[in-house]
């Protein structure tokens, strides 16, 4: 396997391993456990004195493959691959906590990951401390003798707020912490948080890495040195290994996640340049757009614009709802990533449990939308979105 391939290479050919069948495309190994030839090769396994597979919770040949392709795109050391994001994100933040560390996390979060720092951590002695992530004053300002990690979302969903990666990662290696990027938003083509710094990488596999809405899936990269001390035994005893089915799915969807990401960015940049021009909209927020609140820390950390767009009606719930109704290619779903258009009213779905405070802190209104790109012919979208916003009136 070459290091130096480029992305689109090592997305087709990289982690392949082929049994003596030769097949082109990744074999699926459906299997929970290995057979050992001899009681002393058993032995030997477990002792982890020769390679090879011991049972489908530690790791098995499709999962191998999927976590060496995605450490190759992510330029990381390991990786493992979970059951879905969600099992991917509290696994790298318990794994490597105790009763009486600290977490300080930028408050705009995924909702499940805002539980898992706000609510669940606390519950075994694991402080949180939750902070506007976009002012790094306010990261060291938090900081107290037991921070071990930093956690953030960049760009966040759904305002698509954009966090100084590299300005963290420094912060959290001055006193001894671990910064933990929930990178979906940015997609590992376009943001790389290892290189900037950040010590481990989540992924819900979910989003744009199957990108055609079949299966969930998430993944933890780092180094080696990380991965062994902190993740492998909890990864091995709490048992959240994904199925080498959605493993399979994945090693395919990947095949074409550049192309798809491409296409899809393509698509999100016209339509918030075309959003912005409407009177019916308050505000467009998209990474690449000049008039993006951080313009130059998007234009430092990321090498693309994004596949989401945020943008506020005029008319809050009413016209959000009746905009949303009226489309007839984007469909309402509160999935992203996906080839499929797709648009969500956040204060009432994904972002329906925070407090009114909250959601305004985040910058969530009434009228907030947000669409997630596909990668359809970007005239039909234009269309769609013309008529659709013809029919709430001005
Ligand atoms: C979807 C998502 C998750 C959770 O992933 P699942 O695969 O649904 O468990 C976590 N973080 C972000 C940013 C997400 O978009």
């Amino acid at each position: 396997m070459s290091k130096t391939w480029r992305p689109a290479t090592q997305l087709v050919h990289g982690g392949t391993t082929r049994s003596h069948h030769g097949e082109t495309s990744e074999a699926i190994f459906l299997t929970q456990g290995f057979v050992y030839e001899t009681s002393e090769a058993a032995e030997a396994r477990f002792k982890g004195e020769t390679d090879g597979f011991i049972y489908a919770r530690y790791g098995s040949p499709t999962n191998d493959m999927f976590e060496k392709r995605m450490c190759m795109l992510e330029g990381a050391e390991d990786a493992r691959a979970t059951a879905s994001g969600m099992a991917a994100v509290s696994a790298a933040i318990l794994c490597q906590l105790k009763a009486g560390d600290h977490i300080v996390a930028a408050r705009a979060l995924f909702g499940s990951c805002r539980w898992v720092v706000e609510t669940l951590a606390p519950k075994y002695g694991i402080e949180c401390t939750l902070i506007d992530g976009r002012d790094l004053a306010n990261w060291e300002k938090a900081i107290r003798p037991n921070t071990k990690v930093f956690f953030l979302e960049s760009p966040t969903n759904p305002t698509l707020e954009v966090i100084d990666i590299a300005g963290v990662a420094r912060l959290a290696n001055q006193i001894g912490a671990k910064v933990v990027v929930d990178n979906v938003f940015a997609t590992p083509l376009f943001q790389k948080p290892l290189e900037l710094g950040a010590h481990v990488v989540v992924y819900s596999a979910t989003k744009h890495i199957d990108g055609q809405g079949r299966c969930l899936g998430g993944i933890v990269l780092s180094d080696k040195k990380w991965i062994d001390e902190n993740l492998h035994d909890y990864f091995r005893h709490t048992g959240p290994a994904m199925s080498p089915f959605n493993a399979w799915t994945l090693l395919k969807g990947i095949e074409t996640l550049p192309l798809r990401v491409r296409q899809q960015t393509e698509n999100a940049a016209r339509v918030a340049d075309f959003l912005a021009e409407q009177p019916q909209v308050a505000r467009v927020i998209y990474p690449g757009r000049k008039d993006h609140p951080q313009a130059d820390i998007v234009a430092k950390q990321m090498k693309g614009g994004s596949t989401l767009v945020c943008f506020e009606l005029k008319g809050g719930k009413e016209a959000a709802f009746a905009f949303q109704n009226a489309l007839e290619v984007v469909r309402i779903s509160n999935n992203l990533g996906d080839a499929k258009s797709l648009i969500t009213h956040p204060a009432t779905t994904t972002h329906k449990n925070l407090t009114d405070e909250a959601r305004a802190e985040l910058g969530i209104s009434a009228g907030t939308v947000r669409y997630s790109a596909g990668i359809e012919d970007s005239d039909d979208l234009i269309e769609d979105f013309a008529a659709a916003l013809s029919r709430i009136g001005k």
